[in-house]
């Protein structure tokens, strides 16, 4: 049975930074791409990081049954469709949700295991959500206020790993990987 890691964390805490390093590392993972209606920000590829959609589109997924779980995250709608969680075909796969996909996959995969990934502190998500400079003021408001409650919820993970430098979370985490799959 492939195996699913859940990696939740607040916006900003690097979590994109960190994954897109981890899975190339890692023969047999591969990164579950969900849906969302964000708008793409630079950078950023359509079927790689997510898939782009419009509201219109995202109805009519929910409406026909396409997701696994979806959730309303800071302003727009998220979603892992059980076509991505197929495309990992025999391997592992590593899905980034928030904290309520993260509960909702937990009731459907009891074996998931689940990762939060925190800051050191939380000024230091300020600092990179201002650094990364993608979201306007009131975006990174909003992103400050739902990640105090995220944070809150970070006991209910199996595992809780700071991101100080990147190289060393990204060591932290592969071995995490290498030592679930023993
Ligand atoms: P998320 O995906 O969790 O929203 P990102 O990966 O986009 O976060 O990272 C947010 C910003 O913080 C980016 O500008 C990124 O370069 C920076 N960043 C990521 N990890 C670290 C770190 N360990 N130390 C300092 N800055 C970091
Ligand atoms: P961002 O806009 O910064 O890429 O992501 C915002 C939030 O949405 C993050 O907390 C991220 O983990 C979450 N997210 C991304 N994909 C999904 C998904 O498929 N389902 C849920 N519930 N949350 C998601």
């Amino acid at each position: 049975m492939p195996r699913l890691f859940v990696v939740s964390g607040p916006s900003g805490v690097g979590k994109s930074t960190i994954l897109r390093q981890l899975v190339p590392r890692i023969p047999g993972l591969s990164f579950a791409v969900s849906h969302t209606t964000r708008p793409r920000r630079a950078g950023e590829e359509d079927g790689r990081d997510y898939h782009f959609v419009t509201d219109g589109e995202f109805d009519r997924l929910v409406e026909a049954g396409a997701f696994v779980e979806w959730a309303w995250v800071h302003l727009y709608r998220y979603g892992t469709s059980k076509e991505a969680l197929r495309a990992g075909g025999d391997g592992d796969l590593l899905i980034e949700v928030d904290v309520q996909g993260a509960d909702a996959l937990r009731e459907q995969v009891p074996e998931a295991v689940t990762i939060f990934i925190e800051p050191p502190a939380f000024e230091d998500l300020e600092a990179r959500l201002s650094g990364r400079g993608r979201e306007s003021g009131r975006e990174v408001e909003k992103r400050l206020q739902t990640a105090t409650g995220e944070m809150r919820r970070a006991g209910s993970y199996d595992h809780r790993i700071t991101n100080d430098r990147v190289e060393d979370t990204v060591e932290h985490l592969a071995a995490l990987v290498k030592r679930v799959r023993g």
